[in-house]
């Protein structure tokens, strides 16, 4: 848990000072390591695998004995090293000596998972582990602001922000709070994060620690905290951005039909009311459910098409309807999470093209959930306010500091 953000930063500024300084005196005395192992008198080979290659094809020029590697194989068999499993286009190293022929020995096969972790196979004690590359956090301070015709993404990966960023933003901070669909040229965003790099590489996005918005000239604070066993976005107040209902049904969809009393039908071409909120996406979008809830009808008419209702408690119900498809498993009785897909965007029954109509009934009486009071989940508890206000303080200041000069031209 993070105490105290400039602890951190003058903590790393004096750990660096230090690695340089270390490096300077004992250049040529250091050893070397490369996945852990010290490759001092050894050589690398650095390849990626080809497809449908195996690990005997990849060690042919490095004298290895089908006997060594049938052992190999035999003891990683269905574990999670098994040898079956090395994918195509996978980095791997060969870790080797030459002999007095100079013909090359394999001592090691390193096969990369991803970019932080690797398997190490011991060609000589013949047996495997896995480990991991030496991770590099920075604190990252990143801003900007929504020009006329950008979006959030594109004007996140402006300022150096990478899409997993972006998207853990809108989608798993903001998700309850804005729709980032409908950000406004000027809208600004601050953010503070942990970014991963290993060897001066990107590889990751951390925590993030603190974000701004401001949509419409209204603020919108977040920052993380464990209150109950896991973390929480909670606002400048202490208010869990985390609400009983998502924002949306799905995700890059536009409004396409608001909630009205009333609208000229497209399909009966005539005027009727709207008891529902139209969003147009692409067939096959996954369409979530909005809060947990029990499934009460997942079946099909004419005029809904493929449809599904979701009593949420004993105030609200929701309903998806013009499903593609229905998801598997979405049946009555069924109980659903907040986020779980329920179905598919289609044009079934009564619709023009592939949209959801969302429709929200409480107390029985259908409403607009942009215009009703929605439940709101609980604020940061008594006993977490004060540890809580003095971390939130902290990076508060520090994103207030955050200026735009850079990039207002
Ligand atoms: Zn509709």
């Amino acid at each position: 848990m993070i105490k105290n953000l400039f602890t951190i930063l003058v903590l790393s500024v004096f750990i660096n000072s230090c690695n340089s300084k270390k490096n300077l005196d004992s250049e040529f005395s250091d050893p070397i390591y490369k996945f852990g192992i010290n490759i001092d008198t050894l050589l690398i080979h650095n390849d990626t695998i080809s497809f449908g290659q195996s690990l005997s094809q990849i060690l042919s020029d490095f004298s290895i004995s089908n006997l060594i590697l049938d052992k190999l194989s035999k003891q990683s068999r269905n574990t999670e090293f098994d040898l079956r499993l090395l994918k195509a286009d996978s980095p791997y190293s060969v870790i080797y000596t030459n002999d007095t022929l100079n013909n090359p020995h394999a001592k090691f096969f390193i096969y990369e998972i991803n970019k932080v972790d690797f398997i190490v196979y011991d060609l000589v004690q013949l047996n495997f582990y896995k480990d991991k590359k030496e991770v590099d956090t920075r604190i990252i301070y990143d801003a900007g602001i929504i020009q006329k015709g950008s979006s959030f993404f594109l004007s996140g990966a402006e300022v150096g922000m990478s899409d997993r960023l972006c998207e853990i933003i809108s989608d798993e901070i903001y998700c309850w709070t804005l729709d980032f669909r409908q950000v406004q040229p000027g809208d600004k965003f601050k953010v503070i994060y942990e970014a991963n790099y290993i060897n001066k590489e990107f590889v990751g996005v951390g925590k993030v620690l603190a974000v701004y918005f401001s949509h419409l000239n209204n603020d919108f604070y977040a920052f993380p905290y464990n209150d109950r066993g896991f973390d929480d976005y909670f606002d400048n107040d202490g208010k869990n951005l985390r609400k009983f209902f998502l924002k949306t049904p799905v995700k890059n969809s536009r409004i396409s039909s608001k909630f009205s009393k009333k609208r000229f039908h497209p399909v009966q071409k005539r005027w009727k009311s709207h008891k529902g909120t139209d969003y147009a996406a692409p067939r096959g979008t996954p369409i979530w459910s909005t809060a947990d809830g029990i499934v009460i009808v997942s079946k099909y008419n004419k005029y809904n098409g493929n449809y599904v209702k979701i009593r949420h408690n004993n105030v609200y119900t929701t309903q998806y309807l013009h499903m593609n498809k229905i998801a598997k498993g979405i049946k009555n009785g069924v109980r659903v999470k907040q986020g779980q897909v329920i179905g598919y965007v289609g044009s079934t029954g009564l619709a023009t093209g592939p949209h959801v109509c969302y429709r929200f009934w409480k107390h029985g009486k259908q409403v607009d959930p942009f215009r009703v009071k929605l439940p709101p989940s609980d604020p940061i508890s008594q006993k977490s306010k004060i540890g809580f206000n003095n971390i939130k303080d902290s990076l508060k200041n520090i994103l207030d500091s955050i200026t735009f000069n850079n990039i207002e031209n």
